[in-house]
């Protein structure tokens, strides 16, 4: 096995301040032609305790650092439930153009119609992907659109004279959907998935009654499942007065082939940094969408865009608005990148996105399935997800295996979620790996589970071949330690 990994050109990388030595500097400037003048003693105070360095060790230094880094454009980055899919360059472009990154939100409609326009159609373009009626861009994430949509979900209620105090959140949900519901209120009362990974409709009839505001379902969940009860579901919860929230989050597998309104769905949000391609992790700029039927469109955020004869313009006279979610229009560069990316695969490329992300999924799993135990043993949809029972006889945990993939120069895939698999490992290709890349992280995973019989202590000990090797997760967290 030949490991796509190696260490021989990561370089190690003192501080800054360790690299330093007086009286290097990094400019030249040309010489003074006047004369100097005396600054204020109290403007003075104590400068600051920076390194004196040249040009080159500056340079070294970052460019060093970005080595250490991963991400999508380094390799295969298989973290279930986060859509870590390659993001094409043209959309950064299209993002940083002047025109667009320089508008200023207060400058008047009048002035902006350019950037107004884009967020209509980019608006319009996600109600026909998703067959919804109408479109908000404001809130900032996933979590943020969960948020809003409970606060839909109340505001729609209260106006129909109801008040309820409970939601059903399925165990399959992500983990964001009962912290969005208590955000807003609402108990979260758990529905047990069936022996398939699915709900069924008998679990939720049991459970929902005239106090319950809805359910949030996840679909595809969380088990990289569809949910193919859901329109019997959604029945069942509107006969009893409760709206259906969907947590469109995994909407990569299901683009173009499914529409999200003839699945009953009254609520649902999308995650733009994942499906519809910005680079995301590490805290950087998201965009949660949420996409609602007519009867929601009320009680929408505020500024809502209209157009007339051409014109766009703001409002703010929406009488039933939950109100302001973010400050101006939502992360406008998010939107430009979706904009760009939509237009460039045009209908037809994004349903072919989602088939793909699905066959390379269903592919992993028909391949590892053999040395991986597979709870759930049926076509899946964007993620596979396996278990590490069969290596439990060496000793062998899930944590052991991932950690090892990164001595080959591998992302580790999303571990010990969903809860409802013990030791789960949670893999998600998506579209943009080709078959390549995707047998080189079978092989490399075959090759793990080798070592897990034959050598389960290297494993214990992996990573072996990185600058840092296993942490002590528990104390990194209670005592980061932030100095270098
Ligand atoms: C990522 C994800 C979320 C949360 O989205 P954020 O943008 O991280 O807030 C919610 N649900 C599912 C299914 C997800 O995969």
């Amino acid at each position: 096995m030949k490991p796509v990994g190696t260490t021989g050109l990561i370089l190690n990388e003192p501080l800054l301040w360790k690299r330093g030595k007086k009286g290097r500097s990094g400019y030249s400037l040309p010489k003074r032609d006047v004369d100097m003048a005396k600054m204020d003693d109290h403007l003075i105070g104590n400068a600051p305790d920076l390194p004196d360095l040249n040009e080159v060790d500056v340079v070294r230094h970052f460019t060093r650092l970005s080595t250490w880094n991963f991400g999508v454009d380094t390799g295969l980055y298989p973290l279930g439930s986060c859509t870590m899919k390659y993001n094409p360059k043209t959309n950064e472009r299209q993002a940083a153009l002047p025109g667009i990154a320089g508008a200023h939100p207060l400058l008047p409609d009048q002035l902006s119609q350019g950037a107004l326009k884009l967020i209509y159609n980019l608006q319009n373009y996600l109600a026909e992907i998703t067959g919804l009626d109408a479109v908000t861009l404001q809130p900032a994430a996933g979590a943020h659109g969960e948020l809003t949509g409970m606060l839909l979900f109340y505001a729609y209620h209260k106006a129909n004279g109801k008040r309820h105090s409970k939601i059903l959140v399925p165990d399959t949900a992500h983990g964001t959907n009962p912290a969005s519901a208590s955000l807003c209120g609402y108990r979260s009362i758990p529905v047990k998935s069936n022996e398939n990974g699915i709900l069924s409709p008998e679990a939720v009839a049991e459970v929902m009654d005239d106090d319950t505001a809805g359910i949030m379902v996840t679909n595809p969940n969380t088990l990289g499942l569809f949910e193919e009860n859901i329109k019997e579901i959604a029945d069942i919860v509107h006969s009893r007065g409760g709206l259906m929230y969907c947590d469109g989050a995994n909407m990569n597998a299901i683009m173009g082939v499914v529409n999200i309104k003839e699945m009953g769905i009254d609520v649902l949000h999308l995650n733009l940094h994942k499906t519809f391609s910005t680079p995301h992790g590490g805290g950087g700029p998201g965009s949660g969408p949420v996409c609602v039927r007519k009867k929601l469109e009320p009680f929408l955020p505020v500024p809502r865009i209209i157009e007339e004869n051409g014109t766009y313009s703001l409002t703010h006279d929406v009488p039933n608005t939950i109100g302001k979610l973010h400050a101006f229009h939502g992360n406008f560069g998010v939107m430009v990148k979706a904009y760009c990316y939509i237009l460039t695969m045009g209908a037809e490329g994004l349903k072919k996105a989602s088939q793909l992300a699905v066959l390379n999924a269903n592919y992993i799993k028909e391949k590892l399935k053999d040395v991986l135990h597979l709870p759930y043993d049926r076509p899946c949809m964007h993620e596979c997800v396996f278990s590490d029972k069969n290596q439990s006889d060496y000793n062998i945990t899930t944590l052991d295996m991932a950690k090892r993939l990164i001595d080959y120069g591998f992302h580790p895939p999303t571990i010990y979620f969903p809860l409802v698999v013990h030791g789960a490992i949670m893999i998600e290709p998506t579209e943009t790996e080709s078959l390549e890349s995707i047998d080189e992280f079978i092989e490399t995973f075959k090759c793990i589970v080798e070592e897990a019989k034959q050598n389960p202590e290297l494993l214990h000990e992996a990573p072996v071949k990185t600058k840092v090797k296993r942490l002590d997760e528990t104390a990194a967290a209670r005592k980061p330690c932030l100095r270098g």
